[in-house]
């Protein structure tokens, strides 16, 4: 592919970017249009991890933009950016997750894979503050052929200490959340979308939401997580998360109308509940119900077995 036409294709994804946070869900594209964008050469994807000027493969940027009408096979659309993969397939186009499959691991290799992309995360200084400031590094913990992912959105005080994620008081009723659904936490992997406790300068204790920036900078080593692990459920753990995984518009909706439904993340299904800190907050049985809810439909979706009394929680004592 020429500089030329590279520079072409970023910008224009640079656009479908902007369109796609003022909510455009499809673009029109004329016929002659893609006709031409047809003609380009596709450069054979023999660079892993390419790098595009926003920090993410063209397959996966693409993959986050509105969808082109009639887009068929073309360098804008991920079925001609990943051409080798076989359609029909839980890879393929329209199944789970359009990303490079030179990022796929061969099966067994899902555990190194992992650790190689730690091992980058550890020494990672694109936060540069956020480097200075850290204890820990927390990439993420659990099974790595984990069919159940929880997102976060960044690492606490406590997190940054142990370099663990969810291991607070949040993190104990995460725990206690994923135990009830008849798992162990160590069979589920939990994440955060920012690896680095964002800083609190001038302040002894306590917390602060990351930044969008913080987030976007990080976010490809969220996604090259969830491309080595494949879950086939995300759950994403409050708005700031989904902030992080589908951009502050998605964020815009109140949680009491975005969780309950099925959202996707690279063709991940997306559960989205309250943070567990929420919970901890507001101990409201109805509050919980309503997370309880949403595992119960994650629990379907899996295929888990679900007892009556998993069914009932918190409805006795909430008079129902
Ligand atoms: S938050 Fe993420 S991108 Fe920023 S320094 Fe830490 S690991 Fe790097």
């Amino acid at each position: 592919m020429s500089d030329a036409f590279q520079r072409l294709l970023d910008a224009t994804i640079d656009h479908l970017e902007r369109l796609r946070e003022q909510g455009a869900r499809q673009v029109p594209v004329a016929p002659e249009t893609l006709a031409a964008l047809r003609q380009a050469p596709v450069r054979p994807n023999t660079k892993k991890h390419a790098p595009t000027p926003s920090g993410l493969p063209v397959a996966e940027r693409v993959a986050a933009r509105p969808a082109l009408v009639g887009g068929e096979a073309s360098p804008l659309n991920p079925t001609s950016v990943s051409p080798s993969l076989p359609s029909g397939t839980p890879d393929g186009p329209g199944g789970r997750l359009p990303l490079d499959p030179n990022r796929v691991p061969a099966p067994g290799q899902t555990t190194a894979a992992l650790r190689a992309l730690q091992a980058r995360v550890q020494s990672c200084t694109k936060c540069p503050h956020l480097a200075d400031s850290r204890r820990n590094v927390v990439f993420g913990v659990g099974n790595p052929e984990a069919r159940l992912m929880f997102v976060g959105e960044a690492p606490g005080a406590d997190e940054d200490l142990q370099g663990e994620p969810f291991v607070g008081r949040a993190g104990q009723l995460l725990t206690r959340i994923i135990e009830a659904m008849g798992l162990e936490r160590s069979q589920v992997y939990i994440g955060n979308v920012l690896k680095c406790r964002p800083d609190t300068p001038g302040q002894a204790a306590g917390n602060r939401k990351p930044t969008p920036t913080e987030m976007i900078t990080c976010l490809p080593y969220l996604e090259e997580q969830i491309g080595i692990i494949r879950p086939e459920v995300l759950v994403a753990l409050g708005l700031t998360a989904v902030e992080g995984l589908l951009g502050k518009q998605a964020a815009a909706t109140p949680m009491g109308r975005m969780r309950g439904r099925w959202l996707e993340f690279r063709g991940i299904p997306l559960m989205v509940t309250y943070h567990p800190a929420y919970l901890l907050r507001n101990q409201h049985l109805g509050e919980k119900r309503k997370v309880w809810e949403d595992m119960l439909l994650v629990m379907e979706r899996l295929g888990l077995p679900i007892s009556e009394k998993q069914r009932g929680f918190f409805l006795k004592a909430m008079g129902q």
